[in-house]
């Protein structure tokens, strides 16, 4: 994703979330202990020598993955988190698991949650090649200098958003303040107010190794195939081992909602291209590890439900964006996502909205209606 909720409320972790997470994870152990500020890690080993880190929370995003895969003589590590504090904790676990150099760090995508901690990997292991596609290494290098700026933006928000709440002694929607949710929003606060700080004084470092359309790696008895696809960013690189049939996805699979940014029939020839490949495990950018595709096929259909839901709406003869966004809702797909929790609730009406917007610009062949 590209930038954490707009409000307080959208930086809290729900408890369904939480029981959603539990039925899909397998053996696991907590880092840790429980935090918003990117402390708050689980360790999951999904196959022999290879383990899924997924970062709770870390004011940014939540639930999300970083991939160590150890090799016959040496370890790759597939996307390196939001702070580089929270790949810090992971290195520390690296190390308790092998002696061997982490000698490969990829990069899925240029979203800031994916690349942020690379320059850990570069101080601790200097000449490990960082991967990218070449497009990725682009963009990064095009927008790195405005995360800070962002962030910082952001922290304002919720600062204002926060003394107002405590001055009217009324949240948002006009309900009263509870202490319990005066502090679960004083402790958000503070956590992205340590955020904020990493991202001004974190070093960026930038992929050194790319590539345009695939690439093989061959590690011992292991294969990498890394492949560019559209997901939630274009030129994204997902990682498939075709011999331990896992799939790594970065942002082309996200839980519990997904993230899309980019025109959504795109990203359709994209899953519909991984529903194909032979695999065991999915381990999406966001969320537990999958083992079978039914998570893949959900996300698949919500986006093709818009795309149909748009073409019917503009073919009836809808002019306007507010039209349209009323008339497609992926309702019949809500509780797939949701679970009836409030919160994801709120996060689905938003996200369809914002995909009900970008696949009415791709039907109009790349226009917005006009103003
Ligand atoms: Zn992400």
């Amino acid at each position: 994703m590209i930038l954490a909720g707009k409000t307080l409320r959208l930086v809290f972790v729900c408890t369904t979330l939480l029981i959603c997470f539990s039925a899909f994870a397998g053996a696991q152990t907590d880092i840790a202990a429980m935090s918003g500020a990117g402390q708050d890690i689980k360790k999951i080993e999904i196959a022999d020598g290879i383990y899924q880190f997924m970062t709770m929370r870390d004011s940014y995003v939540r639930q999300l993955n970083s991939v160590v895969i150890v090799n016959q003589d040496d370890v790759l590590v597939f996307d390196t988190n939001t702070r580089p504090s929270s790949a810090r904790l992971i290195l520390v676990e690296i190390r308790k698991i092998t002696n061997k150099p982490v000698k490969f760090v990829v990069n899925s995508h240029w979203h800031p949650d994916h690349w942020s901690g690379n320059e850990v990997y570069a101080e601790a292991f200097p000449g490990v090649t960082i991967l990218a596609t070449e497009r990725t290494r682009q963009i990064m290098m095009n927008v790195a200098n405005e995360f800070p700026v962002r962030f910082q933006s952001e922290l304002k928000t919720m600062q204002a958003s926060f003394d107002k709440e405590t001055a009217s002694g009324k949240q948002d929607d006009g309900t009263a303040l509870t202490a319990e949710r005066r502090n679960r929003d004083d402790a958000n606060l503070r956590d992205y107010k340590t955020f904020m700080e990493e991202s001004i004084n974190l070093h960026r470092v930038f992929p050194n190794a790319t590539y345009v359309d695939h690439l093989t790696l061959y590690r011992g008895a292991r294969e990498f195939r890394f492949m560019s696809v559209t997901g939630d960013a274009e030129a994204t690189t997902v990682l498939y081992l075709p011999k331990e049939k896992i799939l790594i996805t970065g942002d082309v699979v996200s839980y519990p909602i997904p993230y899309i940014s980019q025109p959504p029939t795109r990203h359709i020839e994209t899953l519909k291209a991984l529903a194909q490949l032979d695999v065991d495990v999915i381990i999406p950018g966001h969320g537990p590890a999958f083992h079978d595709k039914n998570f893949l096929d959900l996300e698949m259909q919500l986006l093709e439900t818009i795309v149909k839901g748009v073409h019917d709406s503009l073919q009836k003869g809808m002019i306007t964006l507010d039209d349209v966004q009323k008339a497609v809702t992926a309702e019949n797909l809500r509780e797939q996502f949701t679970h009836n929790d409030p919160d994801l609730e709120t996060r689905f009406r938003s996200r369809v909205q914002a995909l009900t917007k970008l696949e009415v610009r791709e039907a109009r062949g790349g226009q917005d209606f006009p103003q």
